[in-house]
């Protein structure tokens, strides 16, 4: 799902182009920093039971408390930004767990440690790599239509989309 995370970036761009687009894409890739930073420290990584359930070990990273509380602490480093543009920093943050509990096996837990495990993998898993596509490409649309008529947006949709495209065939690589 990851030039999906990216493709949520451009759609919020074009909701509040005063954002900053580095911002938004930082957001919208936060918890997989997190779950880097703490795979390097030992604390998360594949769950023991990875071969037979392939089950990440993120309790930390992609929890939904975790989630709203570095979505709220992202947010508010854009505070002189105004309201608006913490809303949408805050949000895609937040769109990293919603597109991720739609295809994860159940390991995104309520809070670290709660037995209450998130994702949807049996529902949405076997259609998730189509409806990503269509995502992406839906995203990279509307993105470059608002390009066109907005100076705010610039001119990088191509430079973003083709960051996508990498991103996408990286994730059928490794997927
Ligand atoms: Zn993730």
């Amino acid at each position: 799902m990851y030039a999906g995370h990216f493709a949520s970036a451009l759609i919020l761009k074009t909701a509040k182009p005063e954002a900053p687009t580095w911002g938004l894409v930082a957001g919208a890739g936060l918890l997989d920093i997190g779950f880097g930073l703490l795979v390097a420290c030992g604390v998360e990584g594949l769950s023991p039971n990875w071969k037979t359930a392939h089950l990440l070990n993120i309790p930390w990273s992609h929890s939904l408390l975790t989630t709203l509380l570095l979505g709220g602490l992202f947010a508010a480093l854009f505070r002189s930004r105004g309201r608006g543009v913490m809303l949408v920093m805050f949000a895609a943050v937040f769109s990293h767990w919603g597109l991720d509990v739609l295809v994860h096996r159940p390991d995104m837990e309520l809070w670290p440690h709660s037995t209450i495990k998130l994702g949807l993998f049996k529902v949405f898993g076997p259609v998730s790599g189509w409806a990503e596509t269509l995502f992406v490409v839906v995203a990279t649309i509307i993105y470059a239509l608002r390009a066109r008529v907005s100076p705010t947006h610039g001119r990088h949709w191509a430079a973003m989309g083709a960051l996508m495209a990498v991103f996408w065939g990286m994730g059928y690589v490794a997927g």
